[in-house]
């Protein structure tokens, strides 16, 4: 009997487990099944867009926007060229050393230690941090070494006036871009227009633009506790706004006795603007104007260049679209120079 017994028992659980693994596979098909067809799609959607971007139809498309690809893909260089211009500016040369960490003990320091080589981050006492967080412009100048004269200033200035239109030309680009878009959207496939718009600006040979603002210069008060338990940080972003601000601070400090004019204008977005409505929105050299162009970047240019003497006053600035910029001999030479030595093209020590 208790043989029996034992059967049942087995049996029931059998029975069991065939309910569950039942139940399971129910309960998994539809999943296995939608996975299947979306798979399947997906797969059959590739396969479709990549005969897509392989036909004469694309090509021809391709073709018959190539000049304006061209130019987009420039403006977004000349941009690339334009973000390195801070490049220029260096803080006194106080000449190479190194500093070694021979600590046996504190390990928390080693973070500290990270930060030596950054030339924009400076350690300093708990005080200074919270001072140069009231203060930002003075701190700047007195530890990280910006000296307050006119060279200075200067540079700055051509720094603003580059990032001001880099900044302007990235916005410009992109509507650009967008209406190269437009103009071609009734040719391309709405699947295609719709699913792989990333895909097809890469096909079409427009290059990616990089929108984000990563290239202003940041410098940072950190502050540190020996045991690494306690720390602060001020940053000061030298974006647009701040730079605005900052040349107005050392134009105040710095007293242009010097000056013929005695005065001396200051190259902020407010000047830019007075310039390019003087200027109707026209480039002086070529005659080009937003009229003709509506995504057109309009630079600003001392006719005589800050280097040789050029002040910033409304009679030395002109309106150059940016090709005419551009073109103007040493200044794309030296830019050049910069930026491919920032892309590691060049070895500098052969310069
Ligand atoms: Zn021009």
């Amino acid at each position: 009997m208790p043989g029996n017994i034992l059967i049942i028992i087995l049996g029931l659980i059998v029975y069991a487990v065939y309910l569950i693994i039942s139940a399971v596979v129910f309960l998994i098909q539809p999943i296995v099944i939608i996975t299947i067809i979306c798979g399947g799609m997906l797969i059959i959607y590739q396969i479709y867009s990549n005969l897509y971007f392989n036909s004469n139809d694309f090509k021809n498309i391709k073709d018959s926007i190539k000049d304006h690809t061209k130019n987009c893909n420039e403006l977004n260089h000349h941009i690339e060229e334009l973000k390195c211009s801070y490049v220029n500016i260096k803080s006194y040369d106080y000449g190479e050393s190194h500093l070694y960490d021979n600590s046996n003990y504190n390990f928390k320091r080693k973070e500290w230690s990270k930060d030596f080589k950054s030339n924009l981050k400076h350690n300093c006492s708990a005080t200074v941090c919270k001072n140069a967080s009231t203060q930002p412009f003075k701190y700047l100048c007195k530890y990280f070494d910006i000296e307050i004269n006119e060279e200075t200033l200067s540079n700055f200035e051509s720094v603003l006036n580059d990032f001001a239109a880099a900044e302007q030309g990235k916005i410009l680009l992109q509507n650009e871009r967008d209406l190269i878009l437009n103009n071609i959207s009734n040719s391309i496939p709405i699947l295609i227009y719709s699913f792989s718009k990333n895909k097809l600006i890469k096909k079409l040979g427009l290059e990616a633009i990089d929108l984000s603002d990563l290239y202003f210069p940041i410098y940072t008060f950190q502050y540190v506790s020996p045991g690494g338990n306690s720390s602060s940080k001020c940053d000061i972003k030298l974006n647009i706004e701040n730079l605005d601000k900052f040349i107005k601070h050392l134009h105040d400090l710095v007293k242009f006795r010097k000056s013929i004019e005695g005065q001396r204008a200051l190259m902020t977005s407010n000047l830019r603007e007075i310039i390019k409505i003087r200027d109707n929105y026209t480039c002086k050299k070529c005659g080009l104007s937003i009229n003709d162009e509506k995504n057109l970047l309009l630079e600003i240019d001392h006719i005589v260049p800050l280097a040789k003497g050029g002040i910033t006053s409304e009679n030395n600035l002109q309106t150059l679209c940016w090709k005419c910029n551009r073109s103007k001999g040493s200044k794309v030479e030296a830019r050049q120079i910069i930026f491919n030595m920032e892309k590691g093209i060049i070895d500098k020590k052969k310069l």
